[in-house]
C-alpha cells in the first residue's frame, strides 16, 4: 500500500521506526490498554493524518485547543475535533476537550512523538519513559523538528480564503472536506481527509512541495517532502 504512493522506502522505514519507538498502537500494543493513538489503516494518509481519542486522566482533558497550542509548540495541525457526531472546526478552538472526543491531527512522526504525553495518562507516561530509557537514550533527538528546504518553490503569495472548489472533484461529482492551494502553481485540491486527496495527488505528479490551507481563518503551510509546517516569512 505504501509503495503505491511512491513514498521513498527510507522514509517509510523512518516513520515506522519512530512510531514503533513511541509505542503507537498501529504497530505495537503499548500501552496494553486502550491505545493512545489510533490510525484508520496504515497508509500514506495515516503517516500524515492521525486521530487521537481523548481518554480519562490524560493531560489534554479540560484543555482548549488554544491552551494546548499544538501548532506552535509541537508543529501539529488540528484538522477538527469530533464529538458525538458533531464536528468542531479549528476556529472553535475555545471548546474544552472532553473524554471521548476525537482530535484529527496532521503532522510528521516526530511531531506526534513529541506531543504524545498530552494524550497518555501519567501512569502510561511513566511506563513509557521506563521502557524507552534504556533502548532510546537520546530520546530528545525526536524533538528536533526538521526544517523545510523548499521555500524557494513558493511562487504564489496571494492565497484566497474560502469561495474555492476542488475542480477535479467537481468534474467527478464528488465532495471534499478541506481545500489546499499549491504555492508553486496555484492548483487547488482537496485534503487527505477527503475521498480523492487531490492536493496530495497533485504533489505526487508535479513535485510541487508546499500547500497552504484555503479554509477561512487558516493560513498554515505544509511541506509534503519534509512533512513539517512551513513558517511564513515575516515581511
Ligand atoms: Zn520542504
Ligand atoms: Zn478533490
Ligand atoms: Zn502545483
Amino acid at each position: 500500500m505504501l509503495e503505491a504512493y511512491q513514498i521513498d522506502q527510507d522514509e517509510i522505514a523512518k516513520d515506522i521506526d519512530l512510531m514503533r519507538a513511541n509505542g503507537y498502537a498501529v504497530l505495537r500494543e503499548d500501552p496494553p490498554d486502550t491505545p493512545a493513538i489510533v490510525c484508520d489503516g496504515l497508509d500514506a494518509a495515516c503517516i500524515q493524518v492521525r486521530t487521537v481519542t481523548i481518554r480519562p486522566d490524560v493531560p489534554a482533558v479540560g484543555q482548549t485547543l488554544s491552551d494546548l497550542a499544538l501548532d506552535s509548540t509541537y508543529g501539529l495541525i488540528v484538522e477538527e475535533v469530533q464529538r458525538n457526531g458533531t464536528t468542531f472546526k479549528v476556529n472553535d478552538s475555545e471548546v474544552q476537550l472532553a473524554v471521548g472526543d476525537r482530535v484529527v491531527l496532521m503532522g510528521g512522526a516526530a511531531q506526534f512523538a513529541s506531543s504524545a504525553d498530552l494524550f497518555r495518562t501519567p501512569a502510561e507516561t511513566q511506563r513509557h519513559t521506563e521502557a524507552t530509557a534504556i533502548a532510546v537514550p537520546q530520546q530528545g533527538e525526536a524533538l528536533i523538528q526538521p526544517l523545510c528546504t523548499h521555500q524557494h518553490m513558493i511562487h504564489i503569495t496571494d492565497v484566497p480564503q474560502g469561495g474555492q472548489v476542488c475542480e477535479e472533484c467537481v468534474r467527478l461529482g464528488d465532495r471534499w472536506v478541506h481545500l489546499r492551494m499549491c504555492l508553486t502553481c496555484g492548483h487547488i485540491g482537496c485534503c487527505d481527509s477527503s475521498k480523492n486527496k487531490h492536493a496530495t495527488k497533485h504533489y505526487r505528479t508535479s513535485d510541487h512541495p508546499i500547500v497552504q490551507s484555503v479554509e477561512p481563518g487558516e493560513d498554515w503551510r505544509w511541506c509534503f517532502v519534509d512533512e513539517v509546517l512551513v513558517p511564513k516569512k515575516r515581511q
